[in-house]
């Protein structure tokens, strides 16, 4: 009986062929996400065998946009916004502009209206938010500088998308589209229909951000003061996807613009980060298929029936954009590591291209055509898009190895000093009090701007990952008194104790753990003294009641 459950089938065919394919990418040393979009080709109308339902699998894309776009809410305060917009927001414009008129001139030597030639253009401007932030997830740039860069021009490109979704039905009629297809186009003409739809998308961000911004995390905290977990995960999803349904069928702003919205009034809130913990999985989940349903539109034929057009969308996504992108950051005076890596974090298309294109479609605006070198360009550019990022993440920790040689060698000279892994909730208690003491330290940190902040404060930091030996070295591990590893995760700690005790038989180690196990792991290490956060808390409560705790802290 498989037709009788399209629903069942297209999940569960979508998420067993990506699994599938994803895991054979991996192993191959590609991104998981090719392996999503082939899932996708292969259960598509294009390929013989298993049809799955494509009304259905752009349904559930459509779940993976709202849940991606309210983890990007989630985690990007109108702070971080203000911080870079001096870049973010003449650089997106910038950048959209020359896309635009380079995807227009393309078009018009295809011979295609102007209309078609503005859709087709928007299409390649505007960068995927999915494989933007599982790229700067996977290389650990999403807490960076650049990273905030990046995220806060995309916002500013989605942003500029969403004006162009409310606009071009309006706008349609006078580009050589079908006027009745214009759902806001109404007696009160042009002018009417924009003041109206631009009124609305004020009308939901002034209540989201007056109302909501209240409300929302009121209603989360009482539910979290009911100690339900479930209902907690509940009260997220029901939050996330009602607002984003709501924003859509009240106000006429789009799921993706809602769903942004309703991240980004919680932000503020303590209860953030547990909102997004638990959204994450259902996140993942829906990302894959979003990534399937992609696969699933493309005709893999269009490569052989029009190659030539193919490769020139290909080249405005990925060359035209990026050296746009790379010379506005630098007109910027940012650094070209920086312009690098939001050069190709941004030079591919994804989701709000296909939002574009299926307006543009029904619009009448754009081609048949122009929908199949769209998705190619989008899918061909998917691809490229890790091994653009794996090249620029190798030039930059390039860049960044050849900069540490002068900023550390104040650290390299110093000797029975204490190196601290780590300047986070943890290791900056410690920095401080060491500051304080005057005791000599030197600070291994994993995370550029921290490093940063640390050498600006005159305190010798190296930047880099502690697991690795140079880094080790270059903090002058060989000469250090005492090693601290002050890293949330243990195991991950595990490795860089390892390191350091195979460098320092003698050395001193002290390392922090959470869990039992690491604790264990630790040892087996080569750790000294393992804290176990928990249990000092429970120590120092048992001291405040009179009862002497057995061990202030776990002596190996
Ligand atoms: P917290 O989670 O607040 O204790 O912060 C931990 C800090 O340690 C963060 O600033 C991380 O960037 C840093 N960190 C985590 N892993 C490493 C590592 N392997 N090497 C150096 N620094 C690290």
């Amino acid at each position: 009986m498989p037709h009788h459950t399209p629903f069942i089938a297209t999940v569960v065919g979508g998420l067993v062929l990506a699994f599938i394919l994803g895991a054979l990418a991996n192993r191959l040393r590609l991104s998981p996400i090719v392996g999503y979009l082939l899932a996708g080709v292969v259960v598509g109308p294009f390929t013989p065998g298993f049809v799955a339902d494509q009304g259905l699998a752009t349904e559930l894309a459509e779940m993976g946009v709202i849940l991606l776009m309210f983890g990007v809410g989630l985690h990007f305060s109108y702070k971080d916004l203000l911080a870079v917009k001096n870049i973010a927001v003449p650089g997106a414009v910038g950048q959209i502009a020359v896309a635009t008129l380079l995807g227009m001139a393309l078009a018009w030597t295809f011979g295609w209206g102007m209309g078609g030639g503005l859709v087709f253009g928007l299409a390649l401007a505007v960068a995927s938010t999915v494989v933007l932030l599982r790229a700067l997830e996977e290389h650990q740039l999403l807490d960076t500088r650049s990273g905030h860069i990046a995220v806060g021009w995309l916002i500013v490109e989605d942003l500029a998308m969403v004006l162009a979704l409310v606009l071009l039905p309006v706008l349609a009629p006078f580009l050589g589209g079908a006027a009745d297809a214009a759902p806001t186009s109404n007696t009160g003409g042009i002018a009417g229909s924009l003041a109206l739809t631009l009124g609305k998308v004020v009308a939901f961000v002034a209540l989201m951000l007056v109302v909501g911004r209240r409300l929302v995390p009121w209603v989360l905290a009482r539910i979290a003061g009911t100690g339900s977990r479930e209902l907690f995960t509940l009260a997220i999803l029901a939050i996330a996807l009602g607002i984003a349904f709501g924003a859509a069928s009240l106000f006429g702003v789009s799921f993706a613009l809602g769903a942004f919205f309703a991240g980004m009034v919680l932000n503020e809130s303590d209860l953030s980060h547990k909102a997004a913990e638990d959204s994450l999985p259902l996140r993942d989940a829906f990302a894959v298929l979003f990534f399937v349903s992609v696969g699933m539109l493309f005709d893999p034929g269009v490569l052989i029936r029009e190659p030539l057009p193919v490769l020139a969308t290909f080249l405005v996504i990925v060359l035209g954009k990026s050296v746009a992108a790379y010379l506005i950051v630098r007109a910027f005076r940012y650094a070209s590591d920086t312009a690098l890596l939001i050069s190709v974090s941004l030079a591919q298309i994804g989701e709000f291209s296909f939002i574009l294109m299926s307006l543009g479609l029904s619009l009448g605006l754009l081609p048949e055509t122009g929908r199949d070198l769209i998705l190619a360009g989008a899918i061909l550019s998917i691809i490229v898009n890790p091994f653009l990022f794996t090249l620029a993440a190798r030039l930059r920790a390039r860049h960044a190895a050849s900069h540490q040689v002068d900023d550390t060698l104040p650290a390299i000279a110093a000797t029975d000093h204490v190196v601290l892994v780590g300047f986070g909730r943890v290791g900056k208690r410690v920095a401080d009090r060491l500051w304080k003491e005057s005791a000599p330290f030197v600070v291994i940190e994993a995370d550029l701007d921290r490093a940063g902040d640390l050498r600006g404060l005159g305190i010798a930091a190296v930047h880099g990952n502690a697991a690795r030996t140079e880094v080790l070295k270059a903090a002058g591990i060989d000469t250090a008194r005492h090693l601290l590893v002050a890293i949330p995760n243990g195991f991950e700690a595990g490795e860089i104790v390892a390191h350091a005790r195979q460098a320092r038989p003698d050395l001193r180690i002290t390392a922090r753990a959470h869990l039992d196990a690491e604790i264990d792991h630790l040892g087996r290490s080569g750790a000294d003294h393992v804290v176990m956060g928990e249990q000092e808390i429970a120590n120092i409560m048992l001291a405040n009641i009179g009862v002497a705790p057995r061990l202030s802290t776990q002596a190996l």
